[in-house]
Formats: C-alpha cells, sequence, structure tokens
C-alpha cells in the first residue's frame, strides 16, 4: 500500500507538467514494482506502453521520482508487470480514476483557495509546460514575446501595465503564463499572481458575500506581480472593475508589474469603465498576429518534435495549409493524429489527415489545390513516373494503357488511382497531370480525381490496393 501512495504523489506531481490526454494515452495503467536506493522500477500494462513511457516520459518520472523519494534516485526503469491486472493488486493505480479523483481533490482546494482568499502558491501560480522558451516567435507576436522578455528582466520598470491582446489561440495565456513563470524562478522571493478576468470576479463576489473586501485588498496589495488574462470579461461588472481599479492603482503606484491580456485593444473594451480602460494603455499595448503559412508549418514540425512524434513533411504542410486559424487548433489537429497513432497504430497519411479535417470541417473545396503544392519542394518526394510505375505494375497493365486515350474499363480504374495519386500525393495541377496523361482537360482530371475520392471512401478493396501502391512507393 505504502508503494501506492508514493506512485499517486508521483502522478500527481507529473500530470502537474503533462496534458491530461497525455496523461491518459500514455499512462493507462501503472505501478511500483521495486524501490531500490538510486532506483525505481515502473510496471506497465504492455511493451508498447513501456516502450512510449521509456520513450517519452522517462526524464519526467525521474524528477518526480527524485522529488517523492530522494536525490539519490538516479535512474528509472520500465517493465511489463503482468500482475498489474490482478485484482488484488493494491499497488497499481488505473489512471483514469486517479485523475478523476485528482481533479476532484484539485477542484476542491481551488473552492478552499477562492474562499479563502490566500496568496495563490507559489507552486501552483502557473503550470510549467508554459514558458518562453516553447514560445514559437514569429512576425505578429515578435513585440509581444520581446515585451514580455524585458518584463521578465525587471519586473514594474520596463514596461508598466503591459496589455497584450489578440484573438483566441494565438499565445496570450501561454505568453502570460510564461512570463509569471519566468519571473518566479528569476525572483524568488517575488509574489506572483496569475489570475484570469473570471476567477476575479469570483473572488470578488465571494470577498463581498463575505464581508471580506479588505482581506482581499490586502491580499492583492502585498504582491509583486499580477497578471490578469481575458479582461474582456470584465464587461459590465461595474463592481469588479471598480475593485481591479483600487489595486491597479495600489499596485502601479508601488511599481508593482502588472501584465493584462485582452480578446482587443483597450479602446475597443467599450463595455469597460472608460478609466480603467485608460489604465490599461498607461504602458505599453501589443497586439499578436496570426501566424502565416510558413509559421504554422514550423510551429506543427516543432510541436511534433516537442512530443517526439515523425509527421511526414507533406502531411504538415498540407495542416498547415488548412488549418489556419490559430496556433490552438493546429496543437490540436496534432495531438488528433498522436492519439490515432497511439490506439491504431495508423501513421499519418495526406488522404487520412485530408479525410480527417474534411469531416471537421477544416478544410475549403480548395482541398488538394492547397498552399502545401506552392511550397513543395521536389526533393521531398518521388517522381510521377515512379507512381505511375507502382500503379501500372500493381494493376499488371502497360502504363502506356494507363496513359492513352483507351476506355477499356480494366484501364479506366488504374488511370484515375495514377490521377488521384498525382493529386494527392504530388500536389500537381490539374492541368499538369491532364498533360501527363495524354493532354486529357482539366475537367476530365478533377472529374476522375473526385470520383476516386468518392470511390476510396466506399470501396474497401480499392482503399486496400491504393494503400498498397502507396506504401510500395514509399508515398
Ligand atoms: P489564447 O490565450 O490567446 O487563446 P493560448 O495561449 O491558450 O491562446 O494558446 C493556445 C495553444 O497554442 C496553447 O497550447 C499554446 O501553448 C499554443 N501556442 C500559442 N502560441 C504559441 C507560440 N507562439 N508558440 C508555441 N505555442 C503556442
Ligand atoms: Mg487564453
Amino acid at each position: 500500500m505504502e508503494k501506492h501512495y508514493k506512485l499517486k504523489n508521483i502522478l500527481s506531481d507529473v500530470i502537474s507538467t503533462i496534458k491530461k490526454q497525455d496523461f491518459l494515452v500514455y499512462f493507462r495503467k501503472i505501478s511500483i514494482v521495486e524501490i531500490s536506493q538510486d532506483k525505481v522500477v515502473f510496471g506497465t500494462v504492455s511493451s508498447f506502453m513501456k516502450d512510449n513511457l521509456e520513450a517519452k516520459f522517462n526524464n519526467i518520472l525521474l524528477q518526480a521520482a527524485k522529488r517523492e523519494f530522494s536525490d539519490d534516485v538516479s535512474s528509472v526503469e520500465f517493465i511489463v508487470d503482468s500482475n498489474i491486472d490482478n485484482p488484488s493488486n493494491s499497488d497499481a493505480v488505473d489512471c483514469q480514476s486517479f485523475l478523476k479523483e485528482n481533479s476532484k481533490t484539485t477542484k476542491k482546494a481551488e473552492k478552499e483557495s477562492r474562499t479563502g482568499i490566500n496568496v495563490v502558491e507559489r507552486k501552483t501560480a502557473t503550470p510549467s509546460r508554459y514558458s518562453l522558451k516553447n514560445f514559437i516567435v514569429w512576425g505578429d507576436n515578435q513585440l509581444a514575446y520581446s515585451a514580455c522578455e524585458a518584463v521578465t528582466k525587471n519586473p514594474g520598470k520596463s514596461y508598466n501595465p503591459l496589455y497584450i491582446y489578440g484573438d483566441v489561440g494565438l499565445g496570450k495565456t501561454h505568453l502570460l503564463q510564461a512570463t509569471g513563470n519566468e519571473i518566479l524562478a528569476k525572483f524568488k522571493s517575488k509574489k506572483v499572481v496569475y489570475t484570469t478576468a473570471d476567477k476575479f470576479i469570483t473572488e470578488y463576489v465571494t470577498a463581498v458575500k463575505k464581508r471580506q473586501i479588505d482581506k482581499m485588498l490586502e491580499k492583492f496589495r502585498n504582491i509583486d506581480v499580477l497578471v490578469i488574462d481575458d479582461v474582456q470579461f470584465l464587461s459590465k461588472k461595474e463592481q469588479t472593475q471598480n475593485e481591479l481599479y483600487n489595486i491597479f492603482n495600489i499596485l502601479y503606484d508601488a511599481n508593482k508589474q502588472i501584465i493584462i491580456s485582452g480578446d482587443r485593444a483597450p479602446k475597443e473594451l467599450t463595455e469597460l469603465e472608460p478609466r480603467l480602460r485608460s489604465r490599461f494603455e498607461w504602458g505599453i499595448t501589443v497586439d499578436i498576429g496570426k501566424p502565416d503559412f510558413e509559421t504554422r508549418l514550423a510551429i506543427i514540425q516543432e510541436k511534433a518534435r516537442e512530443k517526439e512524434f515523425m509527421i511526414p513533411h507533406d502531411v504538415a504542410e498540407f495542416i498547415a495549409a488548412n488549418v489556419t486559424e490559430n496556433v490552438r487548433e493546429l496543437e490540436w489537429v496534432l495531438n488528433q493524429m498522436i492519439a490515432e497513432y497511439e490506439l491504431t497504430g495508423n501513421t499519418p497519411t495526406l488522404s487520412r489527415i485530408a479525410q480527417k479535417l474534411q469531416k471537421l470541417s477544416f478544410t475549403t473545396d480548395l482541398l488538394w489545390e492547397s498552399k502545401a503544392a506552392e511550397k513543395r519542394t521536389s526533393s521531398t518526394i518521388k517522381s510521377y513516373e515512379d507512381i505511375l510505375d507502382a500503379v501500372s505494375s500493381h494493376f499488371g497493365i502497360e502504363k502506356e494503357g494507363i496513359l492513352w486515350e483507351n476506355r477499356k474499363k480494366e484501364f479506366m480504374i488504374p488511370r484515375q488511382v495514377g490521377m488521384y495519386l498525382l493529386k494527392t500525393k504530388m500536389n500537381y495541377t490539374y492541368e499538369r497531370i491532364g498533360n501527363i496523361f495524354n493532354g486529357r482537360n482539366h475537367a476530365s482530371v478533377l472529374y476522375s480525381c473526385n470520383k476516386m475520392d468518392k470511390m476510396l471512401k466506399k470501396d474497401k478493396t480499392l482503399l486496400y490496393e491504393v494503400n498498397a501502391i502507396k506504401d510500395g512507393v514509399g508515398i
């Protein structure tokens, strides 16, 4: 039982640093098989899970084990624990129920801290997965990033307040929390409070109910850095705005750093009191804009690397061309792919991800005419000859028969498959494909590709054949 509690502590530590989804996918069920002076051996349900944990979470588990046991622990190991599913084994932890239990206790703790109006604990102020180091900088967030960096060097002195705004999913929360984290790391004695407008409202309402407004003021008076996210949600909450106004003035006068985010410029927050809005503009206001195609591509590749996931170049380009709104969506699509890979073993291919995106209505009618086509470098893929050779040898017919006008049925399907692969795997234009296929016109190639796309959705055998050709040629 002792091991069970130790393991739970370790897992609590782990889930404060990784995403819940990752935790569920990769940990499933885990046990501690052995603890010695310098080593902890974890048990897993299968060798697949063992390999994954080893590859992805070795270090995180090692650090957590060090914190739980001692710094003498210098390695962690993983083995398949054949006893893990035995009902009498009370040491193993089922991660799904653990997560449920854990979120209940965190909620309880949050509730207590809200009503008790404590200063936010250093450790839990901001989750550590956000850092300035893993923030990707592009043209339209460069200024926001630099301002945050400057603030971490000299809180309260350089840009105060710092107001960051932009559309959803563009990294405001990431930047704010990263900045808070960095300040905490650099200045051990500084008190940093990260809150959202929503939480601030709740805190204020509770304080009013309990007649503890003075206490709330006292709490905020004593902090060094106030980070407040999504201030647009203070709309129409006049009393809360008034409270924030007072806190703002106290902190500002004492040269304490204030960092704010919103979904639009202070001027446009028309439902906020003018005096509060104008204070938001006292320091520096910077906006974050959307990433362009090249940046989106870099983001996907970087995020995949972070997760140690291999993503084919054409798939990354395709996602970058079609998922255009924000980083959150890009991450989400990537996570979907990873989860699918982990659960089914399907590696991401262009057609699979295209289907997925289409289903999720990310894509437009320009599905195959994506920007990926323009950006493609020919070195990333085989020549079209390779593809056509593979098609002809798979169907056991002459290449000429596929390319030339020949209405025999035995040539039709292979021809459509050939065109479809050139479109989807090479991103050729319909014109170019038409030229290869004996000068056919754009419309007839378009028709063939669409037809193949539809057939593949219905005809499993054909899908299997096309996949076999793709595998054979390595695309
Ligand atoms: P916002 O608060 O603006 O709605 P978030 O900060 O929540 O956006 O960002 C959404 C997701 O995208 C987060 O997981 C975040 O880590 C990621 N993200 C956003 N911008 C970047 C960036 N520049 N570099 C790395 N990750 C980013
Ligand atoms: Mg946010």
